[in-house]
């Protein structure tokens, strides 16, 4: 069994889900779970629809009616590709009846809201986002279908079983061991990436871009041979090519190598991805969906990267927090316990932290919005000051090369060094 997952990017339109088609044609293998993401931008869309909802402004119904649009535009774009492979195939695509579910989809969508009494704002989200990958694994299977692939298409909320801890869900590991090796019994099903179900049966997420762990999790309770995610890139590089020139393709990595990096940052793969396959040796394969013929990147049970070289991460729009003591006296290990605590009470991510005599320093992305009543809650007790708006670079097996590169002439606002690892906070407003 091989568990294959593809991205927003793989599948944002029918030119790409009918290349999503001939991957899998090409690697003539019959053992096949697939994860599919919801099409392009659309879980960024259906946050906007969120947004709208929430201010009670009705323009989020057509933010849904756009959506519909995209997706039947996507389908209609497949129709004519099933069309030409022949009319059996054609025929096939349109009696699947994929128009009418989509519909069916975005009406439920629509009648959820309509309907909603809960306040909940994450427990809102969750019910809607999931909107996304249901839309898409509906259009991409009945694209596979047709093509005569034979995948059985199955709610991943039957399988990812959670708590409810909504927008950032816990896998209940046992459960969902369970439901997989119980239901995930045909030879080639796919299910979408990012949802789950809590113990009531509703719908929760596993946190942005979740949906390379719900790759991970299935391979993980089916003992899966590997993984293969499926970018826009060759592989895991040794930095992001959005934002750096010249970058190297890392052939092979060992899993606390991976690790590091998506801790770092690295969005080429989501952290919590690594963590189930690593226990039991499963390999994560990263290869390109533009060329995928190419062999990408292994990350496997090994010592070392290959190549080995400086590995570049850059984690924009983040937030510089200083906490001192109020009255300038030291900060304490009780100190150090309470700034932790009001952290973990607002679910605010930590990329850098460093303390001195007097002051701790905090480097921290603002997820969920709550860095504003964060700071709120420790101004109370100290003298707290904020830098909006950072970037944290991060060099993994940095040298002095690595260090030249970086000079930035922006403000520098902190520099850290480990062994391994360069850190540095850059102001950016003095662009
Ligand atoms: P998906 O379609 O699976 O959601 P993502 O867009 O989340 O894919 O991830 C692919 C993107 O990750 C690439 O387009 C690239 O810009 C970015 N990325 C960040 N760091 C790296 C890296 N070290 N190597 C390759 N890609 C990277
Ligand atoms: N669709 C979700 C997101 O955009 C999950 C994923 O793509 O992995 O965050
Ligand atoms: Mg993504």
């Amino acid at each position: 069994m091989n568990i294959y997952k593809f991205g927003g990017a793989s599948v944002k339109d029918a030119v790409s889900v009918a290349n999503v088609c001939r991957i899998i044609k090409a690697q003539e293998t019959t053992d096949l779970g697939i994860v599919v993401s919801a099409m392009g931008k659309t879980t960024n869309a259906l946050e906007e629809v969120i947004a709208l909802y929430r201010n009670d402004d009705s323009r989020y119904l057509n933010k849904i009616d756009d959506l519909l649009d995209y997706h039947l535009n996507v389908v209609r774009g497949l129709q004519e590709f099933a069309n030409d492979q022949g009319d059996e195939c054609g025929l096939r695509f349109r009696e699947s009846g994929i128009i009418n579910t989509i519909k069916g989809l975005l009406e439920s969508l629509k009648g959820t809201l309509l309907r909603n009494q809960s306040k909940n704002y994450s427990f809102v989200y969750d019910q809607t986002v999931c909107y996304g990958e249901l839309l898409s694994t509906k259009i991409v299977a009945a694209y596979l279908n047709a093509c005569g692939l034979d995948v059985e298409w199955m709610d991943a909320r039957g399988l990812i079983r959670t708590d409810h801890k909504y927008r950032d869900a816990g896998v209940d590991w046992k459960k969902s061991e369970k439901a997989i090796t119980e239901n995930c019994t045909g030879k080639f099903f796919l299910t979408q990436g990012f949802i789950g179900s809590d113990e009531n049966g509703l719908t929760t997420t596993l946190g942005r871009e979740g949906s390379d762990y719900t790759a991970g999790i299935l391979a993980y309770c089916l003992d899966a041979e590997a993984v293969t995610i499926w970018k826009d890139v060759p592989g895991v590089l040794n930095a992001d090519p959005r934002e750096f020139e010249d970058t190297t393709l890392i052939e092979s990595m060992p899993y606390s190598e991976a690790i590091e990096l998506a801790f770092y940052g690295a969005s080429v793969i989501h952290p919590k991805t690594l963590q189930p396959l690593q226990g039991k040796k499963i390999a994560l394969k990263v290869r390109s969906f533009v060329n995928h013929e190419a062999q990408g990147t292994v990350i496997q049970n090994q010592d070392g990267l290959v190549p080995h070289m400086p590995c570049f991460i850059v984690r924009k729009n983040m937030i510089f927090l200083r906490i001192a003591a109020r009255d300038f006296s030291f900060i304490g290990e009780r100190n150090i316990s309470d700034i932790f605590d009001e952290l973990n009470t607002y679910k605010v991510q930590v990329g850098l932290l460093q303390n001195s005599a007097i002051s701790f320093s905090l480097c921290l992305e603002d997820k969920y919005e709550k860095i504003d009543e964060l700071v709120k809650a420790l101004a109370a007790r100290y003298q707290v000051s904020k830098i909006p708006n950072v970037s944290l670079y991060t060099v993994r097996h940095y040298n002095d090369e690595s260090v030249q590169k970086l000079a930035s002439p922006n403000e520098v606002i902190l520099k850290q060094f480990t062994q391994e690892t360069l850190q540095l906070i850059v102001k950016n407003d003095t662009a």
